[in-house]
């Protein structure tokens, strides 16, 4: 195995968008280079980046030499295709590796490896036809959730479907020859275990962290969660459990839905940092982003220790609509840290920013920051 891959060296990014812009600005806070590849341009991480290369991931020959160019090479978006991964992998190694990715980006692959290392998962049915659809829903019964494959995230590629009625809408809607079929979840909370993983198998993990959903988008996001001491060791060894059977070298995130006697079911994971984990960029010793660093570049791990209760509220494009969000206002609160991500257009649904402020307990961080952001609502040329 070559040896770690040291402060200086030039680190490479598949996608450019807000986890590229934050792996990239902890990775030059400890002396790296940065050289991101998307396919798109003026993006939140090539902004921050020393060469932003414009290429389509599946333009091989691009994606080699931009492999060329660097000693390790990441990624924060996990639809990366497997052969641009492959071809990095013949000139630099590619951490977390391509089967990660290929797990990941699939919800039946993703479903079948958790079954097989024995994580809790709700009731589930892979789904190829509408016929299948409609058996797995008369055996599985009402509320169910239609989830595609491939391509899904907040919420995208999803249909619930409360009674036999809906089921023909909901295969339409997917339009995908893919899809599994899961039991409806009456859960108390979601949380998420974000787990670093390092060259050797050292391991660190933030949280579990309370996640708030508005329309199926992370809205507010929490730590410490409601959690028991029980749920809380649980939820960290099964984290810790799926990244090592991943045999992942970075950073994972495992989302869980939390019933009311405590019992956990996994919900999905993500083979990178975690909206979630932004809070630990204000909160703790080490961000998620810069384990990220340490993590792909064989190094050791850095503590993960929370420095106060913390909470991070989620700045969507609606904030930018009828007239731009009251940045003044909302910077007069003293302690709430703010991160814009430096997009040029804001649409509905579209993460823009967050807000993410320290309290003495953890109710306190959230009414901190959901009162900074409503400071961003604030009219600030009163009639
Ligand atoms: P996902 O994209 O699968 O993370 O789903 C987004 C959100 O939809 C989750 O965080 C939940 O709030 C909700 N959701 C997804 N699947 C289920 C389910 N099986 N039961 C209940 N709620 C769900």
């Amino acid at each position: 195995m070559s040896g770690p891959v040291l402060p200086g060296a030039t680190l490479g990014v598949l996608g450019s968008g807000q986890l590229g812009k934050m792996f990239a600005i902890a990775a030059r806070r400890l002396g790296y280079r940065i050289h991101v590849l998307s396919p798109d341009d003026d993006t939140p991480a090539g902004q921050v980046a020393d060469r932003e290369i414009r290429a389509a991931y599946d333009d091989l020959d691009a994606v080699a030499d931009f492999a060329r160019g660097v000693s390790v090479v990441t990624f924060e978006f996990e639809n990366v295709p497997l052969a641009a991964a492959e071809t990095v992998e013949r000139h630099a190694p590619i951490r977390p590796h391509g089967s990660v990715l290929h797990t990941t980006q699939h919800r039946v692959r993703e479903k079948r490896f958790l079954e097989r290392v024995g994580v809790p998962l709700a009731k589930f049915a892979e789904i190829g036809s509408r016929d299948e659809l409609h058996s797995a829903m008369a055996r599985m019964g009402c509320p169910a959730v239609l989830k595609t494959s491939e391509w899904g995230y907040d919420g995208k590629g999803q249909a619930k479907i409360d009674s036999l009625g809906d089921v023909d809408t909901a295969w339409d809607s997917l339009a995908n020859s893919s899809a599994v079929l899961e039991a409806f979840v009456d859960f108390e909370y979601e949380v998420s275990v974000i787990v670093a993983r390092s060259v050797s198998g050292q391991m660190v993990t933030y949280g579990p962290i309370a996640n708030a959903h508005h329309r199926h988008i992370l809205d507010v996001s929490v730590f410490p969660s409601p959690a028991d001491q029980r749920t809380v060791v649980e939820a960290t060894r099964i984290a810790q459990h799926i990244c090592a059977e991943l045999d992942a070298v970075g950073v994972i995130c495992v989302e869980f839905f939390v019933r009311g006697n405590g019992d956990l079911l996994v919900n999905e994971i993500a083979p990178r940092p975690h909206n979630s984990g932004h809070l630990t960029i204000d909160a703790c010793t080490t961000c998620q982003f810069e384990q990220q660093v340490r993590a792909i570049c064989g190094l050791s791990l850095g503590a993960s220790t929370p420095h106060r209760p913390a909470a991070m509220a989620n700045l969507l494009g609606d904030l930018w609509f009828p007239a731009a969000p009251n940045w003044e206002n909302m910077l007069r609160f003293a302690d709430a840290k703010l991160h814009l991500y430096g997009k040029s257009e804001a649409r509905p649904g579209r993460k823009m920013g967050h807000i993410t402020a320290l309290g003495e307990t953890p109710q306190l961080a959230e009414r901190r920051v959901r009162e900074a952001r409503q400071a961003l609502s604030v009219d600030s040329h009163p009639a």
